[in-house]
């Protein structure tokens, strides 16, 4: 149905890494409502600008309030509504790392989670971040509060001492938080994460009362949604709660490092969720969130950056918003979506590429990065078989050699040639992509993913030149044994 009981499907922007910028989100926006999207999940973490108390929570390349507002008009424009996220209990890394804030965690080792005895964390810490991110988004109709893989509760002196299990805890400072928005925003419904909930048995999540408070977002990455999710766990949420949303990913999911996402994992979880959604009576839906992550947590390096997932999240949004299609029409529809020449014809199994390199002819926002990712992963797979020919498989560069300053010139002049090539690549490839990152992120971003993937080739391949400059250097070498 249209109107206010239409199903949601929500785009999730994860801001915590590389977050990309205002003119692409504005191109980003416009092809996934084009593609069927009515709404996105955004979660800033410390790309908000917090101000006050919380002034430091913010990255120092924060977005701006203006560019914040910005980015709300275009979802206006496009019809997507906006749901802001918050996290309130765990993930609070980027709060909690702070000098200023560490008293707030549960375990002083840790600043994942807060304290949730410690009732100034309530009143001084999560009040107000709700208050902030609000002030920004007058006319939501949801909040989500996040309250995902909180993994120390009752741990700390304050909490044990309450004498009350993990579970109990964190449904008091859930149903706490999930008040205080209902009272202080009306109209406005908290959603939250369902992984603490999924153990729970029926009469503790009956008993909780977060029924009336919260809907959960049900969140499976893996293909087999079902080996995580018994039947049973649907027959307990569809007791407790009227609504039920759930998630999938089209990016940041199978791997910490991964490169661009890989095309068949993630849409085979998409239409497990389908499937799910098609036979699941017992619940009702509201909502699909098809989640991309940008980072596993704050401290982690970047996954695949949002440009070079856009195929993902097109195709993924296009097979869950036409469920009745043949695969083949969703396919053909996605290559129009992504402006692909005729020449570029997808095999729709993904087995033999899940990343679909060709897509990189393409024209979408993103395609000039994808290409040169693909680039990338030929550089690598290049630098890293180099490198393990020259220091275990052939006899001249091992370490065994470079310890001993003794190597046969002429075997390594081929080698050091190699690498020399291998470099002034990795250097070329450096500034080129460099320029084309920079037209979707900050100079921060950048670098980052600079650092994190073209630099340890480069010291790698650096320190193979050098290692055989040094031998090569040598015209005279001693008897054996060598030691
Ligand atoms: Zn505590």
């Amino acid at each position: 149905p249209e109107g206010p009981l239409r199903k949601l499907y929500v785009v999730h922007l994860d801001l915590k890494g590389a977050p990309p910028r205002m003119y692409f989100l504005k191109a980003l926006f416009r092809l996934i409502a084009a593609a069927g999207a009515n709404a996105i999940l955004v979660e800033y973490e410390d790309m908000f600008p917090f101000e006050g108390v919380l002034q430091n929570a913010s990255a120092r390349n924060a977005y701006s309030r203006k560019e914040i507002l910005q980015m709300l008009g275009y979802a206006q424009e496009c019809g997507l509504e906006v749901i802001p996220l918050v996290q309130t209990f765990g993930h609070l890394e980027f709060i909690l790392k702070l000098q200023e804030f560490r008293h707030f965690r549960e375990l002083s080792a840790f600043p994942q989670e807060i304290c949730p005895s410690n009732p100034d964390t309530f009143s001084v810490l999560v009040q107000e971040l709700i208050r902030q991110v609000m002030s920004l988004h007058p006319t939501t109709r949801w909040l989500h509060i996040g309250c995902d893989e909180v993994f120390h509760l009752a741990a700390c002196g304050r909490c044990t001492g309450r004498h009350m299990n993990g579970r109990l805890l964190f449904a008091e400072h859930v149903a706490r938080v999930a008040q205080f928005v209902r009272s202080e925003f009306v109209g406005v419904t908290p959603l939250m994460w369902d992984d603490m909930l999924r153990h729970w048995s029926s009469t503790d999540l009956a008993e909780s009362g977060l029924g009336e408070l919260v809907e959960p977002v049900v969140w499976v990455y893996a293909e087999n949604i079902a080996r995580l999710l018994p039947h049973y766990v649907w027959h307990m949420y569809g007791r407790v709660f009227p609504h039920v949303w759930v998630a999938s990913a089209f990016k940041g999911a199978y791997g910490e490092t991964a490169l661009v996402p890989d095309l068949r994992r993630h849409s085979e979880n998409n239409l497990a969720w389908l499937r799910i959604m098609r036979t699941t009576k017992i619940v009702q839906f509201r909502g699909m969130v098809l989640t991309g992550w940008s980072r596993y947590d704050h401290f982690a390096v970047l996954c695949e950056l949002l440009p070079v997932s856009v195929p993902s999240l097109l195709l993924n949004l296009l097979l869950v918003l036409h469920p009745r299609w043949p695969k083949l029409q969703a396919i053909r529809l996605w290559m129009q979506a992504l402006s692909c020449p005729p020449t570029v014809t997808p095999d729709e199994s993904f087995v033999s590429d899940p990343f679909q390199w060709h897509l990189g002819a393409c024209s979408f926002p993103g395609s000039n990065l994808f290409s040169a990712v693909g680039s990338y992963v030929a550089l690598q797979a290049r630098a890293m078989t180099l490198y393990a020919d020259l220091t275990e498989r052939h006899g001249w560069l091992t370490m065994y050699n470079v310890r001993h300053n003794f190597s046969s010139p002429w075997r390594l002049l081929e080698a050091h040639v190699s690498v020399q090539r291998l470099l002034r690549e990795l250097t070329a490839f450096r500034n080129s992509t460099a320029h084309i990152m920079t037209q979707y992120f900050d100079q921060f971003a950048v670098d980052e993913w600079l650092e994190q993937k073209v630099d340890p080739l480069a010291e790698k391949m650096a320190s193979l030149e050098n290692f055989a400059q040094n031998l090569i250097a040598r015209d005279t070498w001693p008897r054996r044994p060598l030691s």
